[in-house]
């Protein structure tokens, strides 16, 4: 364990966000000895994207044991894919147990941060007026919290209730409702089962359809819970093992590994075939790219769902919306009390529209205006002693977020331990490293499924992808610690030498 107890100096850090990330940084620092830490929050509880998501049906597609912190481990898990409250709950009960609310300050809402090169600090302001000061900003606001609403004609003059499926709203009333719902992604899918049992008729509107994988669900009965509290080895050790097969067959089968690719197509093929035996359905719901180019959705209830007498696969493109409806290429005019849009999230904004400046003036807005990119997904050259958690291709398809967040927080803690030996007053990452790391990951990108196939968050706009292209295990290694020279380690004085000159 990194500890900074016989060390030079204490450093102050303040982290934006208290989800999933936001709150490791926070334990794993003060377990480290930083004494200094302060949490802003622009909500009013922890959480994250698991206190956002409320729609009906959300859950994590990801087997529980594999998506919890590493150091605390859940026996009181209901399924093997976890309910999106129970998570929120799982956060709620960790801050509570590890005293973190003491060090957030909730609804305060990070509107600027700017870096003052002449005493290497970050001065960041808040959208009331408050201006808090400190060594090192970490950003852990997360990947997909700004919800995307599709640019459809006609989308304000709808006069039933409609909403983003991260917003929703839960004074409407379902029952018995028409109920439409634009998009088929992992959120959709979720939500779909649980609004085909409610409203009288749903419509669901595909743009594109997507490959579904059915791992099956499974309760986790009173003795299974009751071993995993006496037995916590049990927990660790089906953590590995769900992280093991993960990385053996989903990680491995997007990233150029042949066989692995053949079987979760094979899976996915026989889902469909076994789960929908209409031709016709069916032909509507079989895509045309490669499995795993867009994310693969690990569910067992869309399928059923979508056959129900009181559902609708809709797949003539939408015209526009109207007040009463959505209207089709076809001419067709759905009627609907409820608009629901399951069309995702703007992946590339991460800490955006807080506005930040670096070292010389540097504009985060302009610096990422052609490409979002971070040397080792976590610094931005100019943008010293600032740590972008779940940066640019840190995500593995299909993998724990939280484990990649672990993996990234050990890289930063031993920078920050470098500046407690006061090795170095700034860190900031040398361009030319990130022009390596680029080149690494295209190398990386050509095996992958995801290039040029399929219109996808994973891809950017120029098709490269926001996704890690190598295995999880390749992750860890690269990521185990830092190659110092990769970083222009400076001092105070050297920039207020600078300034002079
Ligand atoms: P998504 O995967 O980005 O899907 C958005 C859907 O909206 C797609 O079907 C897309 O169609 C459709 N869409 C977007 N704009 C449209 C338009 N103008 N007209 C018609 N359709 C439109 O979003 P998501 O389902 O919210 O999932 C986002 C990510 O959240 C996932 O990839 C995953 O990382 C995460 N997630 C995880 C879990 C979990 O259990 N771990 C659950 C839910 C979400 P096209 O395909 O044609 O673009």
């Amino acid at each position: 364990m990194i500890s900074i107890k016989d060390k030079k100096r204490q450093p102050s850090v303040i982290i934006i966000g208290a989800g999933m990330t936001g709150m490791l940084m926070l334990i794993k620092l003060r377990e480290m000895g930083v004494r200094d830490v302060t949490v802003l929050e622009k909500k009013a509880s922890v959480g994250g994207t698991w206190r956002e998501n409320t729609y009906p049906g959300v859950a994590c597609d990801i087997p529980a044991h594999m998506y919890t912190y590493s150091f605390e481990p859940n026996p009181e898990w209901s399924h093997r894919f976890a309910r999106g409250d129970e998570i929120q709950d799982y956060f709620e009960r960790v801050a509570h147990k590890y005293g973190l609310y003491s060090a957030i300050r909730f609804n305060a809402q990070v509107t600027g941060s700017y870096y003052d090169a002449s005493t290497c600090r970050w001065k960041v302001s808040t959208a009331d007026g408050e201006s808090l000061e400190a060594d090192f900003l970490i950003s852990a606001t997360g990947i997909l919290h700004h919800p995307a609403l599709p640019d459809i004609k006609g989308r304000e003059t709808f006069q039933g209730a409609s909403f983003h499926t991260a917003e929703w709203d839960h004074s409407v009333e379902l029952k018995g409702k028409r109920i439409g719902v634009i998009g088929t992604g992992s959120t959709a899918c979720q939500a779909i089962p649980e609004l085909v049992k409610l409203g009288a008729k749903v419509s669901v509107f595909q743009r594109t359809p997507q490959w579904i994988v059915n791992v099956p669900d499974r309760d986790y009965t009173e003795q299974h819970k009751d071993n995993c509290r006496r037995n916590p080895g049990l927990m660790h050790r089906l953590r590995r093992l769900y992280t093991m097969s993960v990385e053996q067959i989903f990680s491995k089968a997007v990233t150029g590994h042949k066989l692995q690719h053949a079987f979760v197509s094979l899976m996915c093929k026989l889902n469909l075939w076994r789960s929908v035996k209409d031709p016709e359905l069916r032909a509507k719901l079989t895509p045309d790219y490669k499995v795993g180019c867009k994310r693969l959705i690990a569910n067992g209830t869309f399928y059923p769902a979508i056959q129900q007498a009181n559902a609708e696969l809709v797949t003539e493109g939408i015209q526009q919306i109207e007040e009463a409806g959505v209207r089709t290429g076809d001419g067709r005019l759905h009627e609907l009390d409820v608009l629901v849009f399951s069309t995702g999230f703007h992946p590339f904004n991460f800490m955006r529209p807080m506005a930040m400046q670096g070292k010389n003036g540097a504009d985060i807005n302009d610096v990422w205006a052609d490409k979002v990119q971070a040397y080792r997904s976590l610094f931005i050259p100019d943008f010293p002693n600032f740590f972008l958690m779940l940066g640019p291709n840190t995500p593995i398809g299909n993998f724990s977020v939280i484990a990649m967040s672990e993996v990234q927080c050990h890289y930063v803690l031993q920078c920050i331990a470098k500046w407690c030996d006061q090795d170095f007053d700034e860190i900031d990452a040398k361009p030319d490293a990130l022009q390596a790391f680029n080149a690494y990951l295209k190398q990386g990108m050509s095996k992958t499924v995801w290039v040029g196939g399929c219109n996808s968050w994973y891809l950017d706009k120029d098709g490269d992808p926001a996704m890690w292209p190598y295995t999880w295990k390749q992750w860890v290694k690269e990521m185990s610690e830092p190659q110092w020279a990769d970083f222009h380690l400076s001092r105070k004085h050297d920039n207020q030498v600078g300034k002079a000159a």
